[in-house]
């Protein structure tokens, strides 16, 4: 007899059961996000490290002994300063100080680990990832611990952004000489080649749960679900998947029966999905959301928060999040973000990722307008910090590009020797 399948893919908009091989979009032709859900309806939190305490709600069966994991504590400090009595922070980044295990410092680590694993286990490829820094990072960290190939194709000026703690020798990197959009469209040339698997970004659910665990993390600690949760968005993956996870608690039963409110922001001239949302709209009008799109990107603060095709629309994505949960967002100016970043620093003594900034002055301004009751339970997802911290216990590798190609090359560039270096890896 085969024993019960630990989790099924369930297309959200048809309902219907998707036959798991990686798989990122429905077969049947939906445009909606496929969801994981998992036999063990409880959740029992492991002793085990970093994300792998949640491998019950991840969608893997293999566990790794890798640390990185999001940790939950609160901060007399911040709380006063605020005026919440009921503030839990959820750190994700490096900090030893409160066991922040996380030295590419943001949670895209989260994200990055349970993705190679499922890769491995469901359809064994070299994944390719297109990023603008942080992603990339995390998914070469992941690589170097790991030994799991990989493929990282990045705008010529992020190749900065790349290191690691330790060699990253099964990992290739490709910069282009343009901008995230023309690296990812470079990793969709390398995807077309049948070695190699596009990571999927959004439409991952071992992204989305890897990220969910935030959300597990906050619920654990605080004995329930938080009433509301903040966090700073780009793509708003991290908002679907915290709604995901309370879904998947309040069907545990321990922790709540009402969804969190998603408060969730962007940072200024860049706030597409601000400006939809508050419109209450489902669908974009690029000339009202995102006016001057490229020089409202070259000013924003936090330049991971800049997505412009951002699962925003589709089934089961960040409208469809926000509607459920009575959400809202916020537009955080770069002033409003830095101010927040300094107050952290002072009052915790840790650098925080621009994003994170951008994600604590929200929270200033929703206690200042009224938007939240003070009383209540806050989780605040502090997604990225301590750079600065990070130098002082680890040498930071820098990342070499192996391949430097054009805006809109095609595969044929570099197509031989791309699958020589790769196939020289496997
Ligand atoms: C990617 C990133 C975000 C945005 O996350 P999404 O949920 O994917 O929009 C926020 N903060 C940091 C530090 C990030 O790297």
């Amino acid at each position: 007899m085969t024993p019960p399948l630990k989790y099924r893919l369930r297309c959200v908009q048809g309902g219907e059961e998707v036959p798991e091989q990686y798989t990122t979009t429905c077969p049947g032709g939906h445009a909606s996000l496929l969801r994981t859900e998992y036999a063990k309806t409880r959740l029992s939190v492991r002793k085990l490290p970093g994300i792998f305490r949640f491998c019950d709600w991840l969608p893997i069966h293999r566990i790794l002994p890798i640390e990185a994991g999001p940790v939950c504590f609160r901060s007399q400090p911040l709380s006063r300063e605020l005026g919440l009595p009921h503030l839990y922070l959820d750190f994700n980044g490096y900090w030893p100080e409160r066991k922040g295990t996380i030295t590419t410092c943001s949670f895209k680590e989260l994200e990055a680990l349970p993705t190679v694993i499922r890769m491995q286990e469901q359809r064994p490829a070299t994944l390719v990832i297109a990023s603008a820094g942080n992603t990339g990072r995390a998914f070469l960290q992941t690589s170097a611990l790991t030994g799991i190939p990989v493929i990282v194709v990045v705008p010529e000026r992020s190749l900065a952004r790349l290191w690691t703690t330790a060699p990253a020798d099964n990992a290739c990197v490709i910069t282009v000489k343009g901008d995230y959009t023309d690296a990812i469209r470079f990793s969709r040339e390398i995807s077309s080649l049948p070695q190699f698997l596009e990571e999927g970004g959004a439409k991952n659910v071992a992204r989305r749960d890897g990220m969910g665990t935030v959300m597990l993390d906050g619920a654990t600690t605080i004995g329930r679900m938080p009433d509301y949760y903040f966090q700073a968005i780009g793509s708003g993956t991290g908002g679907i998947a915290a709604w995901e996870a309370a879904m998947r608690l309040m069907g545990d039963g321990r922790f709540g029966t009402r969804l969190p409110e998603l408060h969730l922001s962007q940072n200024l001239p860049f706030v597409p999905m601000v400006s939809a949302w508050n419109a209450g709209r489902r669908t974009f009008i690029p000339e009202t959301d995102m006016p001057d799109a490229k020089e409202a990107i070259a000013q924003v603060y936090s330049d991971v928060l800049t997505n412009r095709e951002p699962p925003y629309s589709i089934v089961g994505g960040v409208f469809d999040a926000m509607t459920a949960s009575k959400g809202r967002m916020y537009a955080v100016s770069n002033e409003e973000a830095q101010e927040a970043g300094d107050l952290f620093l002072e009052c915790e003594g840790i650098d925080l990722d621009p994003a994170a900034a951008v994600c604590l002055a929200s929270l200033d301004k929703a206690c200042e307008s009224g938007a939240i009751d003070r009383k209540k339970t806050v989780l605040l997802n502090l997604t990225g910090g301590g750079y600065t911290r990070v130098r002082e216990d680890h040498e930071l590798i820098p990342v070499r590009a192996s391949f430097t190609v054009p805006a809109g090359a095609s595969i044929d560039a570099i197509r031989k020797e791309l699958l020589e270096k790769v196939s020289s890896h496997a």
